[in-house]
């Protein structure tokens, strides 16, 4: 029996004029992610994506392999497995029990629910609904129909092509394709709220590359390792993911040195907004992304947020600004980044932390507590000190860095 994958489309339908963008980008994306997984070809119609295996072989063909890639394809609000039937109701019916037999052996109650995209076909979906349920109730007679409220929808879709039948469609990774919505440059560290940062602004079409900061030998090569690790698998998503890293070591050493212990994380993370802002300019990155989450450390007060953002030359997206810790863990682990996140590996925010930080600082008193250091120079040489590390999904599959970078606004 044929079986292809269907990804609907979410919000990009009501995109108007851009759509046709829009898919180019979808398409070029899948089709790189086939290439991990075998043969399929990959085509577009009435606003669903058809992706088809080439061969009958799993091994050169691994639909369900293909299957958990497309789940990660930003854009869609449903993605699943369907099985191909020729237009005639003998055909959609003995497909539909056929292939529908081992999943509904186990349940109780099912509906069907037809969909006729080809108005030629000569039946109207009710009636094929009713054709599909006595079908499928003749050779599983332990199953009952409920309308309000079944265990399994049986969807059977009368497409261009050919009819589709599945059940239980999935969920797919919702959002917006992946570099649609601009460029912006994520402040990554260790944590666990930053990956999830840089996960949800990609997840609304923001093309991310990622910054991070090190202070070596305050903060170890595992440490840097750890959030590199935490870039590859933001890649699950985003297919590649440059990441610059910036050494503090000096700046911190002479926050130490110079300023009031009080202010020390302070200080530190408005040198971070400078440094993250030159490095946007230089990337052409109009916005910044951090993890910070309302009240959750001292740094993360309002009036601590107020005076590092006094820093920033460019917006600064904050997602988890208004989540709980338990809300931000749960997305880490919906990506796989949890785990991770909380090996214990020190963040250079960590070295020579105040004993007690400020909560509510007043911004012309930290400029005060600064005051001692010559900015422009550390500022200058941390800059210096910058590389950049570009980590990818699959090693030997070649990036679509042209779709990015914001070309399709919206
Ligand atoms: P996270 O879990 O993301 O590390 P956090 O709750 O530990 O966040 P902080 O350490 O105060 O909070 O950091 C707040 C934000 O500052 C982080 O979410 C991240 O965006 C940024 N940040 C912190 N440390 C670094 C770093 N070493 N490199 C880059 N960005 C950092
Ligand atoms: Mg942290």
């Amino acid at each position: 029996m044929k079986e292809v994958i269907l990804c609907k489309y979410g919000e990009i339908i009501l995109k108007g004029a851009n759509k046709g963008s829009f898919e180019t980008i979808l398409l070029k994306e899948l089709r790189r992610r086939t290439k991990a997984v075998g043969n399929f070809s990959v085509r577009v119609a009435q606003s669903t994506v058809y992706i088809e295996p080439e061969s009958d072989d799993p091994f050169e063909s691994d639909i369900d392999a293909m299957l958990e890639q497309a789940k990660k394809v930003f854009g869609f609000v449903a993605v699943t497995k369907a099985a191909v039937a020729e237009k005639n109701i003998d055909d959609i019916c003995r497909v539909a029990a056929d292939y529908l037999a081992d999943s509904l052996r186990t349940k109780k109650t099912f509906k069907c629910e037809a969909k006729r995209a080809d108005k030629k076909f000569p039946m109207k979906s009710p009636e094929i609904s009713a054709e599909v349920g006595g079908a499928i109730l003749e050779k599983l007679p332990h199953l009952r129909v409920s309308l309000d409220a079944p265990e399994t929808v049986v969807r059977i879709e009368v497409r261009d092509r050919g009819a589709y039948i599945h059940a239980d469609q999935t969920p797919g990774a919702g959002g917006i394709p992946y570099g649609c919505g601009g460029k912006g440059l994520l402040l990554l560290s260790g944590g666990i709220d930053s990956p999830v940062a840089g996960y949800m602004m990609a997840k609304r079409g923001l093309s991310v590359d990622a910054l991070y900061f090190e202070s070596i030998p305050y903060t170890s090569l595992r440490a840097r390792e750890k959030v590199l690790t935490l870039a590859k698998k933001l890649t699950e998503y985003t297919g590649f993911m440059r990441v610059h890293i910036i050494s503090l070591t000096k700046i911190q050493e002479m926050i130490r040195d110079n300023c009031e212990e009080d202010y020390f994380t302070l200080i530190l993370r408005r040198f971070m907004m400078r440094l993250a802002s030159m490095t946007a300019e230089h990337i052409g990155a109009p916005v910044l992304i951090t993890g910070e989450s309302l009240g959750q450390v001292a740094s993360q007060t309002t009036a601590a947020i107020c005076s590092t953002e006094a820093e920033a030359d460019r917006p600064v997206f904050r997602p988890c600004i208004g989540l709980d810790k338990e809300e931000i863990i749960k997305i880490s682990r919906s990506i796989d980044t949890f785990d991770t996140s909380i090996e214990p590996y020190e963040d250079c925010c960590t070295v020579f932390t105040p004993r007690h930080p400020r909560t509510r600082p007043e911004l012309a008193k930290v400029i005060a507590a600064e005051s001692e250091l010559d900015h422009e120079a550390l500022i200058r040489e941390a800059f210096e000190t910058r590389f950049t590390v570009t980590v990818r999904q699959f090693e030997d599959i070649p990036d679509t860095s042209d779709n990015l970078g914001g070309n399709y606004e919206l």
